[in-house]
């Protein structure tokens, strides 16, 4: 699979206020990849803060954080918990690690129970809710046709239609058992091949996961968590500076081209694309992201799904989900999920197609 690590389908923007030259470097290393850390004192509204900007690597995908704090060390703080958390989800959900417990899940496939942490138990859980609200579009259980289209896209051959059976008969969420056990869960997948894969929401989880982490410091103000596509912010009611996520122009993405920009205090936008990472074999582009109905790529005619929800998890499935399931039944879904709003874009050539839910406009910057 083709990853275009500096191709992320949202390019994070900085808050009205120029960023300027760091003034200062932290001193101890981060806890994770961190290619730049810089804080810089700003005024915002009428409060003075110190913030902080991160540039890290992280689940095969460029992050950034941006804290808003009372001063250095508190911003500090709170970089170093949002980090040591994103560092922890990765570990532990990196189906490609063999030593994850994601990993342990996935051998023990059709075998014994796993004891995980309640980390890796609550993302299970939170893509089983997510599979119950999309209807099964979003399915975590499609590790297995993953795996067999990532192989087909290094071999140039296509899946057998007899692999693609029997893939898809292993994708029930009744054969996933997931149970709170002591301090974490005891996950078994009850059928031998079964495999789970969280790609579709592990960045939005991870991105909610940090600032939970970051707020339980002192003195956060703001914060911008960005992984790949993912935007997820946090601001203190009042805040006066709201956080402005741009959505790529699909047609550009080599360039970065932005077609719109989403402004927000509190929440997360999530864009699934099929630009920037996809199959590629003999020459056609194939979607990442499988369709747990045909268990092929997706033939849905979106190029990109940008969603807007609170919730990091859900608006990072519900992208995926989006991917799947095309303009209408997306449209449906979103306008029947609670706090949901999004864009869709279909491209024929140079024509770019927009579907958006009647709430967008309110999160939109017109230019
Ligand atoms: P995203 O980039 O968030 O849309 O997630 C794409 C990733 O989610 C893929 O690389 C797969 O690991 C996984 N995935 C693919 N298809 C699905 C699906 N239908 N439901 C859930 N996860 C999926
Ligand atoms: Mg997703």
């Amino acid at each position: 699979m083709r990853q275009g690590l500096l191709l992320a389908s949202i390019v994070w923007v900085a808050g009205t206020a120029g960023c300027g030259s760091s003034q200062d470097t932290a001193q101890k290393p981060y806890p994770t990849d961190v290619a730049s850390a810089s804080f810089q004192q700003q005024q915002v509204g009428d409060r003075a803060t110190m913030r902080g900007d991160v540039d890290f690597v992280t689940m095969s995908t460029e992050g950034r954080l941006v804290v808003y704090a009372d001063d250095q060390t508190q911003a500090d703080a709170a970089i170093r918990a949002a980090l040591e958390r994103v560092a922890d989800i990765a570990k532990k959900l990196n189906r490609y690690d063999p030593a994850s417990e994601l990993s342990a899940i996935n051998a023990a496939a059709g075998n014994q129970a796993v004891d995980v942490s309640d980390t890796t138990g609550r993302a299970i859980e939170a893509a089983r809710q997510m599979w119950r609200d999309s209807r099964g579009a979003f399915n975590p259980l499609v590790g297995r046709l993953v795996a067999l289209w990532k192989q087909a896209s290094e071999s140039g051959v296509e899946p057998t239609s007899e692999s693609i059976d029997e893939a898809r008969s292993l994708l029930d969420m009744a054969d996933l058992e997931c149970e709170r056990s002591g301090t974490g869960y005891r996950v078994r997948l009850q059928r031998t091949g079964m495999q789970l894969d969280l790609g579709g929401l592990a960045k939005g989880w991870a991105a909610q996961e940090a600032i939970a982490a970051a707020r339980r410091q002192k003195g956060l103000r703001s914060i911008l968590v960005m992984l790949g596509g993912d935007g997820t912010v946090w601001s203190e009611p009042g805040w006066a500076r709201p956080w402005t996520v741009a959505v790529q122009d699909p047609r550009d993405s080599a360039n970065r081209a932005i077609l719109t920009k989403i402004e927000l205090t509190d929440g997360s936008v999530v864009t699934s694309g099929n630009y920037y990472r996809y199959f590629e074999i003999g020459g056609r582009r194939l979607s990442h992201i499988i369709d747990p109905r045909t268990g092929r790529p997706t033939e849905s005619m979106l190029v990109s799904a940008t969603v807007i929800h609170p919730d990091g998890a859900a608006a990072d499935a519900l992208a995926t989900a989006c991917m799947v399931l095309g303009r209408d039944d997306s449209l449906a879904l979103l306008g029947r999920t609670k706090g949901a709003e999004g864009l869709l874009l279909t491209a024929s050539g140079d024509d770019l197609g927009r579907y958006e839910t009647d709430g967008l406009a309110g999160y939109e910057i017109r230019r």
